[in-house]
């Protein structure tokens, strides 16, 4: 059987700098999602890090428009099309997001990059402009995009279903409306961000920010009977001791496997 795997890129918010921002892999076999790529050239050291080279790279879907999520998708982009014009990368690269993503990625695309990569445009770079509720396919993997309903920003997440039949949600990086709350119910991996700890909320500020806590994470998780949650898109303070502390307050309310992965790891699913 294809195994899964989710190789986190990046794991901070917007403004980390002791990490990378939110942004992996998923791959089963030979075929990988590219899932944001952060804000900017540093996805390109976090691949190399990670021992993904660009020639693997044949779809990236785009959460949304803010910078910590699409600037870096200008440079894998780049390369990539670089790379093709070299005869080092075969085949279209695929871009999935909502009608804001693609229009958004393709402008500061055609407005900062040589006409040597934008002219492949439609041809070897291929936007697919998705509804909410739309699926497109990544080798055997089929996704499902949906809209998460954010009143802050368009924003879409993904559901699929692994190869060994497990159950995946991501819910982007924002807190997950109260109207969704249904389909997280028995799902096997939860993708969710977790700003801070609800006990460092003061210092945070994660409600004013859109965001939620590993305690609030944690509540949703074990409500929808949720197996296993993956918590990223957070503060990079004290970020040696994350795993622990973001771990420790959400299994004070979901008794499933708790996941804080560091930049690079990979989580094999
Ligand atoms: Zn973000």
């Amino acid at each position: 059987m294809t195994k899964a795997s989710i190789t986190m890129l990046g794991t901070g918010n917007a403004g980390a700098t002791r990490c990378y921002n939110t942004c992996f892999f998923l791959e089963a076999g030979a075929d990988g999602l590219l899932v944001d790529a952060g804000g900017g050239n540093g996805i390109l050291k976090q691949l190399n890090a990670a021992g993904i080279p660009l020639k693997r790279i044949h779809h990236l879907f785009l959460t949304h428009t803010h910078t910590d999520h699409v600037l870096g998708c200008v440079w894998v982009i780049r390369m990539a099309m670089q790379k093709l014009n070299s005869g080092k990368y075969e085949g279209p690269l695929h871009i999935y997001s909502h009608a804001k993503g693609i229009r958004t990625l393709r402008q500061i695309c055609e407005l900062t990059l040589p006409v040597k990569v934008t002219r492949h445009f439609d041809s070897m770079v291929v936007f697919h402009e998705l509804q909410s509720g739309e699926t497109f396919s990544v080798g055997k993997l089929t996704f499902e995009a949906f809209d998460i309903l954010s009143n802050k920003e368009l924003q879409f997440g993904f559901r699929t279903i692994l190869p060994n039949g497990c159950s995946l949600i991501c819910l982007g990086d924002e807190p997950c409306s109260p109207e969704l709350r249904p389909m997280l119910k028995n799902v096997d991996w939860l993708l969710s961000e977790a700003f801070c700890l609800y006990a460092d909320r003061e210092r945070f500020k994660p409600y004013e920010k859109f965001h939620s806590t590993a305690a609030d994470a944690g509540r949703m998780a074990e409500e929808a009977g949720v197996k296993h949650l993956l918590l990223y898109h957070t503060v990079d303070a004290d970020i040696e001791t994350r795993a622990e502390r973001f771990i420790a307050e959400a299994a004070a309310y979901f008794h499933g496997h708790i996941c804080v992965p560091d930049d690079l790891q990979t989580i094999m699913l």
